[in-house]
């Protein structure tokens, strides 16, 4: 992410240019709950009507680790500075564990659990193979300069490796708010110093430059997954007939909040800037948590909320933005984009293959072998299309593999997420959770318990 361009808002219709400050994360005001309590509430809804047992929904709900830790930093100016950072796992019902690691001054231990809560849902309902994680650094990383944020990430790092909190079938950190592919690069090559015995180490982190074992398409991939997903709703005829709308993504007006990572690659139009509570059809926060709450829910007045961003609107701005008919698209589902290209780049770690350095049928058998992994991983008898199949398998470039892979579980996941709305008779939010709640119990069940 870019945290300059984070702190912006963008709209496609807007002409008059003016830059807006995103508030920080997890600060709510009106008598909102904190961005933790929202999770569980959130939780708890779906698990009120879920198919599973109280010790179950326990086992699931509570995070299981969380690892405080705070080093000295050599600044640059001869001063040393304590640096005080989280890494919260949530979830080992899958290994590896994963989820991103932000760089942000309000970064806490309750933020850090509440997101990684959030990462293993959001694996879940996509349905890709890792529990959920989350790392945070709390630091302001524009304060910083480029040799103190590698002191920074390394000697972070080192933390982790200390402690047993990274490693390809252990937990895999990737970007989030506040740090890119560089930072990525960084915690690779501190890994593979610290373990150099380790074959697989390159798959210790996702999200690297592709030089470094990086897959083509990641740094798209969450904003793509957004739009895939997006456009798939506005072609359901019968949904936007509800909000009065036409079908499609042709016409409609997009306000979307930052323009980092996620947000410029949802919307690929000429952008202006404008704030949260202009008219439009689409609102896309695509920055921090708890932006939408209590004191402006009222005022928004797009049709449809898309959480690009985890954990953007709080329950009762949920309640408050349902009252006035606004349909939410939920994070769980819409952001999860980024994580399912980061389970491509771990494969294709683990696979120790590179695109475009293999023979042309080489290649073709290495995307089959990423397909037939994939489509096994759905479980349910899933088969990609021929048209996909071949599309992925025939595909000049990497790229085109990622897209279409990241395509098909979008379009697949958000047929579920609708299919189990209409189904159980709760909002996209509930559906998500509750599809993430089963996946999960069936884990827990049929694992059993250590000892
Ligand atoms: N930080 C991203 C998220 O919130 C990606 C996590 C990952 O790829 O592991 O979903």
């Amino acid at each position: 992410f870019s945290t300059a361009a984070v702190s912006s808002v963008t709209t496609t219709t807007v002409s008059k240019s003016v830059t807006l400050p995103v508030g920080h994360g997890n600060v709510v005001a009106h008598g909102d709950p904190t961005f933790l309590e929202s999770v569980d509430i959130y939780f708890d809804k779906a698990a009120a009507i879920a198919a599973t047992t109280p010790d179950i929904l326990a086992q699931i709900k509570a995070c299981n680790n969380i690892l405080k830790v705070q080093f000295p930093l050599k600044c640059a100016n001869g001063t040393v500075e304590l640096i005080e950072a989280y890494r919260a796992q949530h979830s080992h019902h899958r290994l590896p564990v994963k989820g991103g690691i932000r760089m942000a001054p309000n970064v806490d231990a309750d933020e850090t659990m509440a997101l990684a809560a959030l990462m293993t849902f959001k694996c879940a309902v996509v349905d890709v193979p890792f529990g959920g994680a989350k790392g945070g650094i709390k630091i302001d990383p524009t304060k910083y300069s480029a040799n103190e944020k590698e002191a920074i990430i390394r000697r972070y790092t080192s933390e982790l490796v200390r402690k047993n909190f990274i490693g390809p079938s252990i937990d895999v950190p990737a970007p989030d708010y506040g740090t890119g592919p560089q930072e990525m690069a960084w915690i690779k090559d501190t890994f593979e110093h610290l373990q150099p015995n380790d074959i697989n180490g390159s798959a210790c982190v996702t999200g690297k430059p592709l030089e470094e074992g990086g897959i083509d398409g990641r740094q798209e991939a969450t904003g793509l997954g957004v739009y895939f997903c997006l456009r798939e709703f506005l072609n359901d005829e019968a949904l936007v007939a509800k909000l009065g709308l036409t079908t499609g993504i042709k016409g409609k007006t997009f306000i979307v909040q930052g323009f980092g990572n996620v947000g410029r690659h949802t919307i690929d139009v000429k952008f202006a800037q404008g704030i949260l509570e202009l008219p439009c059809d689409v609102l896309i926060p695509a920055a921090l948590e708890t932006q939408i709450h209590s004191g402006n829910a009222g005022n928004i007045k797009a049709k449809i909320v898309a959480e690009a961003a985890n954990g953007p609107v709080t329950p009762l701005a949920e309640t408050m933005l349902e009252d006035n008919d606004v349909v939410i698209l939920p994070d769980l589902l819409l952001n999860a984009g980024g994580v399912t290209v980061s389970y491509f780049e771990w494969l294709k770690n683990l696979n120790h293959i590179h695109f475009g350095r293999m023979s042309r049928r080489m290649e073709e058998r290495g995307k089959t072998a990423l397909i037939d992994a994939l489509e096994n991983q759905f479980g349910n008898g899933h088969r990609f299309s021929d048209e996909v199949r071949s599309q992925v398998v025939k595909g000049n470039t990497e790229v085109d593999f990622v897209w279409s892979g990241l395509e098909e579980t979008m379009l697949l996941s958000w047929e579920n997420v609708k299919r189990t709305s209409q189904g159980r008779n709760c909002n996209y939010r509930t559906a998500a959770y509750l599809i993430a709640i089963e996946r999960i119990a069936t884990c827990y069940r049929v694992s059993g318990i250590f000892p």
